[in-house]
């Protein structure tokens, strides 16, 4: 797959499954921009090909002028990859008004603001590709963490309806619904799943390993492999999917 060219804009992209897509897309031959919120964790991982600028998807500005930004520096964007997100979990009884709204802010306001903005430019070309990272939670009930699933069922919401609202363009609107990855997400919420559940840590991890058939993590590389092939020019017609990726997860 030669992706020469074209600029890939990844949320969240310094780090565990953004940061997977970029090299992979990168490889690839693309120009791509990650953004975070932390500049040095970006830094480390830029290279000729790969570009971080720091912004928080919770701010409507910032979103806006990074990606203005990005395309003046780098062309328009052709493939977005709305990643950014952050999944904690709580009993619904005792989860106040910030931590909803911290979870919606993340996980769907930034997916639809990256995609908006994303959107104005890829419309100026003749192809673009858009893939939100949702998750399993986002096709199921994830109990102990109903904000989570729903932020995650709302960027499916959100992509499905693009993929029929500019029907007959040349773009496409998927989701990526990974089950458990092996990245700096699973690690920190291994002891908070823990304690809610009052398991051991070793005990939770074995819980999210074992609700892979294959009895392990998955790992990021192999949501990346699933992000390229949707890019990929022979994908043209695979539009308003959810891509599971979670080892037959039950
Ligand atoms: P990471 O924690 O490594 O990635 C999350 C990324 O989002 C980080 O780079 C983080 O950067 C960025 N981010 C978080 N909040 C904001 C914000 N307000 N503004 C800008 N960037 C932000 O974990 P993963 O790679 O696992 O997560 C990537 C996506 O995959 C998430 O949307 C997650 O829900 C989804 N997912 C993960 C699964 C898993 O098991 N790992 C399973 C299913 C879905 P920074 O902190 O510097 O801002």
């Amino acid at each position: 797959m030669d992706l020469t060219g074209k600029h890939a804009l990844i949320t969240g992209g310094g780090t565990g499954i953004g940061l997977a897509i970029a090299q992979d897309l990168a490889a690839k031959g693309a120009r791509v921009t990650i953004t975070g919120r932390r500049q040095e964790v970006l830094d480390e991982v830029s290279t000729d090909h790969i570009t971080g600028i720091a912004m928080d998807v919770r701010n409507e500005d910032e979103v806006v002028a990074t990606i203005a930004a990005a395309v003046k520096a780098r062309g328009p964007v052709q493939i977005c990859v709305a990643n950014a997100g952050i999944a904690t979990g709580k009993a619904l009884h005792k989860t106040d008004m910030a931590f909803w709204r911290d979870m919606m802010a993340t996980n769907l306001d930034g997916a639809f603001l990256t995609i908006r903005e994303s959107l104005q430019s890829m419309r100026q070309t003749d192809w673009g590709r858009v893939i939100a990272i949702s998750s399993m939670a986002g096709l199921r009930g994830l109990p102990g963490a109903a904000c989570y699933s729903a932020s995650k069922h709302g960027m499916i919401g959100l992509v499905r309806s693009l993929s029929e609202e500019y029907i007959g363009q040349p773009l496409t609107f998927n989701s990526i619904c990974p089950g458990y990855v092996d990245t700096p997400i699973v690690t920190r919420n291994t002891a908070s799943i823990a304690q809610r559940a009052g398991l051991s840590e070793e005990k939770a991890r074995d819980i999210m390993v074992n609700s892979n058939r294959h009895k392990r993590l998955i790992t990021p590389a192999e949501v990346a492999a699933a992000a390229a092939w949707l890019v990929g020019s022979n994908s043209g017609s695979i539009n308003g999917q959810s891509i599971e990726i979670a080892g037959g997860q039950m």
